[in-house]
């Protein structure tokens, strides 16, 4: 739920999410993807409320309903499990509800597990060993993703720099004993590892010179400004994960919901922690080509996309 200048602008935002949504499936290898639900608000109008709200997501889940499980809906921007609650008035194709109404619950915490499970990937990668013991790692952004982030880092050993434009999230810092500074200066940090957790194009060519960390893996979507940042990324032998593979433990748990056995926290958790194998898997296949990671991460998806669509494929 976001406002949009007009309809185009909404429309070309719902087609944009659809393909990161399409790209993030085929690589975490769940047979999703291909749509996105938009609910466009009137620019000047703020998110409605009460009443208001109620026929908005009534009328969004009849949508839902009227194309009969081809998408299935779930919370996102400016939506949360409560709005979930209500649509599923209307339809069953809804995702993410409480674990006691049947659903997966908040994704946030499974996208922070997914992280983690890329970092530890990335580090073996670029120091050798897994493990965080000792690691420096920078969270920028320390809201629903980030500050579990933060606390599976510091479980795990790392020294963290935290930062957030939100000053209340300093309590966090304080409790796990980190260094709290303001984004800016964590953004360029001499750390082991950058995790951008806030918002979307945050590594720009102007920023990639000033950076002092030797691997980037965060959830914030659509980090780079362009993609040629990739490419200045690797040319400064920074390990940049792409963060549509790094930040799929969320979907990858409300996956789990649609198993015929129905949702397992335990058999979540797995499928979570294997966003690590799939890290491995885009690392090795860059590595072998000679391409970056995000080259390498989008050849995957293009490829089980293509296979999906294939006429004897099992998924067709
Ligand atoms: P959130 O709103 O809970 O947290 C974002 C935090 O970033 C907030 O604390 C906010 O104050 C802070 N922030 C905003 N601008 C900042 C800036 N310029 N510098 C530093 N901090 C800033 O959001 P979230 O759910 O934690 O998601 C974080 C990112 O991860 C988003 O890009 C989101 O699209 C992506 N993501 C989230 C999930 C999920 O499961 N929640 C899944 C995949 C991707």
């Amino acid at each position: 739920m976001w406002t949009y200048p007009d309809s185009r602008a909404a429309v070309r935002d719902a087609l944009r999410l659809a393909r990161a949504m399409t790209f993030k499936s085929a690589v975490a290898g769940l047979p999703l993807g291909g749509g996105k639900g938009v609910i466009m608000l009137p620019t000047g109008s703020g998110p409605p409320s009460g009443e208001d709200r109620r026929a908005v997501l009534l009328d969004f889940g009849e949508t839902v309903e009227m194309i009969d499980g081809a998408y299935i809906t779930a919370e996102d921007v400016g939506t949360s499990e409560p709005d979930m609650r209500v649509i599923s008035e209307v339809t069953s194709h809804v995702s993410g509800l409480a674990v006691e109404s049947g659903g997966s619950g908040d994704p946030s915490p499974w996208t922070a597990l997914g992280v983690e499970a890329a970092i530890r990937v990335a580090c073996e990668r670029a120091f050798g060993t897994p493990s965080l013991e000792g690691r420096s790692v920078a969270v920028v952004g320390v809201g629903h993703v980030g500050g579990p982030l933060a606390e599976l880092l510091a479980a795990g050993g790392a020294t963290l720099v935290l930062a957030d434009i939100d000053g209340g999230r300093r309590e966090l810092a304080d409790r796990l004993g980190a260094r709290w500074t303001d984004p800016p200066t964590a953004l360029t940090a001499e750390v082991d590892v950058l995790a951008p957790c806030a918002l979307g194009g945050v590594l720009t060519e102007e920023l990639v010179p000033q950076l002092g960390c030797r691997v980037i893996a965060g959830a914030a979507n659509n980090q780079l400004v362009a993609e040629a940042v990739g490419e200045l990324l690797a040319a400064h032998a920074i390990l940049w994960v792409p963060d549509f593979v790094a930040n799929a433990g969320g979907v990858v748990n409300i996956a789990v919901e649609l198993e015929p056995e129905g949702y397992d926290t335990q058999r979540a958790e797995t499928r979570v922690r294997a966003v690590g194998d799939t890290v491995r898997a885009v690392l090795d296949h860059a590595d072998a080509a000679g391409i970056t990671p995000l080259a390498a991460a989008m050849e995957i998806a293009h490829r089980r996309v293509a296979d999906a669509a294939a006429p004897d494929s099992a998924a067709a």
